[in-house]
């Protein structure tokens, strides 16, 4: 059966979308159909109908047209596409079939609704694109990431191998790649893991090439080259990445990118590298066990008071940097912030009236910004000469340059405040949008339009004194427009050149000519008053669209006065201290706090401690002591310290000297991993062993009991030399925390390491934590005692103590250590000795010794061969 036109209508626009789900506007409603019904059925709870009931009949299901943004957030977080088709005529006006148009395809990476997206986080879109010569040996990756929604735009030149960091350092929603890069639809996965919540999207392997990307990016920055923007000519796979991006914007947005005016080269070795991993251990943006903000480092140290401020102090946590000038000025407009409380109370109240200009624009650019976006505007822009204000004759140079970037782009706020009135609405149609006195012509229709009411009282009042009706009413309905009613009682009055309309249960209604001739005008008044008003609307959103770059720059000064005053609040509230910052790899942290727990816990509960690293201080510390002793939140303090430090904020400690870290490593013993379902050893083995191969003199590692994953003496073995590797090889700053105790022997042959243990008092049978981290080393390892707290029940607790007797009678030494080593026996690199796996040495070993081979005959020594296998074979070897 041939589809009917508008079915036809459907299919063309269902083609053109790809696989997204198409919304298909009919009249008040949106429907899907066929499949796409189906899915809709189950993931949005919409009700599945059919069209056409008869043979052939069509799933279908909709809703009316006002819900379309809850839906599609729905259908968006549920990781699906979605593409609108609108009427783009109006029904009313159509001769035959209404013309439908695809006006925006809609999928996570492209959002810029505010109901879509989360204020506090950015939405970038990435693309990879792959080494376009896989087999010449090229192992240089492009990524270019961007955000619709702020138009912000960067690429990068990445090594292959650090995709997987870089992916998850910009978490982006949805990421692109060539489908040659796929090779079939069975391979899910690209050849590298994308961060978890990333939609993968396939896109033509053309989209990819070289020329096209620099043809569409020469196109779009209006550039006869693109020289200027900082590219060089290793960087074609980032160029790629970046057309790829572009392309798909365009061809979802079928709008204006003009906010997206500059694609920015990002150079990762300006900045603190933070693996993928390490990321996720020390919960900088996202906790482990709930994956929620909530808990994060960010969650607790934010304090901004705008969207735009939040989501780049993100931005800065998840890119530290290494320049100590940058990271200086930074610290400085800080401090200047932390020493005046009420400047920054001020200015914190001003921002907070501040709208997220930067996602206002975006919606400026792609036409979409309602009035009411426009109003918001308009309100930021009223806000600006208070900010000024209060920054301007600071000292610190950063907050200097501040104030003089902060455009107040007076022109724009002068149009859009005589223009648009307090409260504008959403749509923009519908009126209700310009002030009076903006435009005559709008004055003289509104005049005309209110005037109009004021006549049909009037003419009320007239009828009912020319007919002697007292209770005649003049009323307004859709089907007949205005009208005279007349109750059932008076209808004998009616004069005879009413017109009868209807007849009620009470009353009759007429109208006149005189009335309706009134009515016309009225209403056209109306309608010409808001269709003028929506023209006036569009123009003001156009003259907001030339000045975007300006306010762009503007909202961007407004950011960064947020996160300084939050860094300073929080330091202020949290009594930090300004670091030093020194080029050498030290640490020296006095009465450190771990800024998350510091906060969690209650106030002054927290134990702070020292760390001491690098040169004569040694570059290794070990870390022992009983399990929830406060190990682990010891090492992690350090670590988001060096971190906050090179973001430029402020730091919980009483003083503290960090020396820049272009690395910090974090890595965390399988069994300790609960929340990642498939922690595996592998996969410690293979994190650790990227810490081996990548870090560097400058580096910061902090191992948080490695080894665990496997059997006691596997796990003891490889942390031994995982720790001497560091040592010896790399000497970078290492914190390594772990319950065996055995390691700490690892002190007699490696000078640069140093105990350190948690202090713990014993008090009857009871151990009572102190979370003081003191030299030394641990001397036992109180597992029993935490088995005991935790509940285990007492018979159970006295047999271990009896079987722990044993076994450190078996396996200690005679100065009561594990025989892990033997003291200065270590004579060269890597040639350790490990008592504890070497066995003591057997009576048939001395007399091998003492044998003269040179005085035997060959049949003595044959003999003296099977003696000696007689002799090991019935003495079993015994331990001590
Ligand atoms: P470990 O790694 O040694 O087993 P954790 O670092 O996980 O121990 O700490 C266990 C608990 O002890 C933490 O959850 C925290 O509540 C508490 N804790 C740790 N360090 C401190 C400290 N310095 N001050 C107060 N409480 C602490
Ligand atoms: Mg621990």
């Amino acid at each position: 059966m041939a589809a009917t036109p508008m079915m036809q209508q459907y299919l063309d626009a269902k083609n053109a979308c790809g696989d997204a789900l198409l919304f298909f506007r009919m009249g008040d409603f949106y429907e899907l159909f066929y499949d796409d019904a189906r899915i809709a059925a189950r993931v949005l709870g919409l009700t599945l109908t059919s069209r056409d009931k008869g043979e052939n009949p069509i799933p279908m299901a909709g809703f009316p047209y006002h819900q379309l943004e809850s839906y599609l957030a729905k259908l968006i977080a549920n990781g699906h596409r979605a593409a609108v088709c609108e009427q783009v005529e109006d029904p009313k006006l159509a001769k035959g079939l209404v013309k439908r148009e695809l006006t925006r395809v809609i999928s996570p990476g492209t959002l810029t609704d505010d109901a879509l997206l989360d204020p506090r986080e950015s939405n970038y879109l990435a693309a990879v694109a792959l080494p376009a010569h896989k087999n010449n040996g090229d192992s240089t990756a492009g990524i270019a990431w961007a955000e619709l929604s702020t138009g912000r735009f960067f690429a990068a030149t990445v090594p292959a191998a650090r995709i997987a960091d870089e992916l998850a350092r910009i978490n982006p929603s949805e990421c692109l790649l060539s489908e040659e890069d796929t090779p079939s639809a069975s391979v899910p996965c690209p050849p590298f893991p994308l961060p978890s919540g990333t939609m993968l999207t396939r896109r033509p392997a053309w989209s990819f090439g070289y020329d096209t990307a620099l043809a569409s990016l020469q196109k779009h920055f209006e550039l006869a080259t693109l020289d200027g923007l900082g590219f060089t000519e290793s960087d074609s796979s980032a160029l790629r990445a970046a057309g790829a991006v572009l392309d798909y914007l365009c061809e979802t947005q079928k709008a204006s990118l003009v906010h997206i005016d500059r694609l920015t080269p990002y150079r990762s070795g300006d900045l603190l590298e933070i693996d993928e991993a390490s990321r996720r251990s020390l919960e900088i943006t996202r906790t482990i066990r709930t994956g929620d903000r909530e808990g994060s480092l960010l969650a607790t140290i934010d304090k901004t008071v705008t969207p735009m401020g939040a989501r780049l102090l993100a931005d800065w946590i998840t890119n530290p940097l290494t320049n100590l000038a940058a990271i200086q000025a930074r610290q400085t407009g800080v401090t200047e912030l932390v020493a005046e409380d009420a400047l920054r109370e001020a200015l914190q109240e001003q921002l907070r009236g501040v709208y997220d200009l930067e996602r206002l624009l975006s919606r400026v650019a792609t036409g979409r910004a309602s009035p009411r976006d426009l109003s918001f505007v308009s309100r930021t822009l009223s806000a600006l000469p208070k900010v000024k204000a209060k920054i301007t004759a600071r000292k610190a140079a950063l907050l200097t340059e501040l104030e003089s970037n902060l455009d107040l782009c007076p022109e724009i706020h002068s149009c859009l405040e005589s223009a648009l009135l307090e409260d504008c609405p959403f749509v923009a149609k519908d009126g209700g949008i310009i002030r009076g006195g903006y435009n005559a012509d709008l004055d003289r229709l509104r005049d005309l339009a209110a005037g109009g009411k004021e006549w049909i009282a009037r003419y009320q009042a007239e009828q009912a004194k020319a007919t002697g009706i007292a209770n005649l009413k003049v009323a307004y309905n859709k089907v007949f427009g205005y009208y005279i009613e007349i109750t059932n009682s008076q209808k004998d009055k009616t004069p005879a050149t009413y017109i009868r309309k209807q007849t009620t249960v009470n009353a009759e209604r007429y109208i006149t000519p005189e009335l309706k001739e009134y009515e016309e005008q009225v209403i056209t008044a109306d309608d010409r008053a808001k269709q003028l008003e929506y023209e006036l609307f569009l123009s003001l959103r156009e003259s907001v669209q030339r000045e975007a770059r300006r306010l762009q720059a503007t909202a961007a000064v407004l950011a960064q006065l947020d996160v300084l005053t939050s860094l300073a609040d929080l330091a202020r509230k949290r009594s930090y201290v300004c670091p030093t910052i020194v080029e050498e790899p030290v640490l020296k942290i006095i009465d450190g706090r771990h800024p998350v727990l510091d906060i969690r816990e209650a106030q002054g509960t927290f134990v702070p401690n020292d760390c001491i690293l690098g040169g004569e201080d040694g570059t290794v510390t070990l870390i022992t002591g009983p399990n929830m002793a406060g190990k682990s939140t010891y090492i992690r303090q350090v670590a988001l310290i060096t971190l906050l430090a090179q973001i430029g904020s402020l730091v919980p400690a009483r003083a503290a000297t960090i020396g820049v870290a272009d690395r910090i490593f974090a890595r965390v013993g399988a069994s300790d991993e609960l929340a990642r379902g498939q922690s595996t050893f592998m996969v410690e083995m293979t994190e650790t062993a990227r810490i081996l191969n990548t870090a560097t003199p400058r580096s910061l590692v902090i191992l948080d009991e490695i080894g665990r994953g496997t059997s006691t003496y596997d796990g003891i073995s490889l942390a031994w030399a995982i720790v001497e590797h560091l040592h010896d090889t790399i000497t970078c700053r290492t914190l390594f925390a772990t319950h065996y105790h055995e390691l700490t022997d690892l002190t007699q042959t490696l000078p640069s390491v140093r105990n350190y243990n948690v202090a713990v008092k014993e008090w009857e049978d009871h151990v009572v934590f102190l979370h003081k981290i003191v030299p030394g080393a641990a001397d036992k390892s109180y597992g029993i005692h935490v088995a005991r707290l935790a509940g285990v029940p007492k018979e159970v607790n006295e047999r271990a103590k009896q079987i722990l007797a044993r076994l450190e009678q078996e396996h200690l030494g005679e100065n009561g250590r594990p025989k892990l080593t033997v003291k200065g026996k270590r004579s060269s690199k890597g040639d350790l000795q490990l008592t504890l796996f070497a066995a003591p040495d057997h009576p048939v070993v001395q007399e091998l010794r003492d044998l003269n081979i040179d005085s035997l005959t060959p049949l003595e020594a044959l003999q003296h061969l099977a003696k000696l296998q007689s002799r090991v074979a019935q003495s079993p070897q015994k331990t001590s």
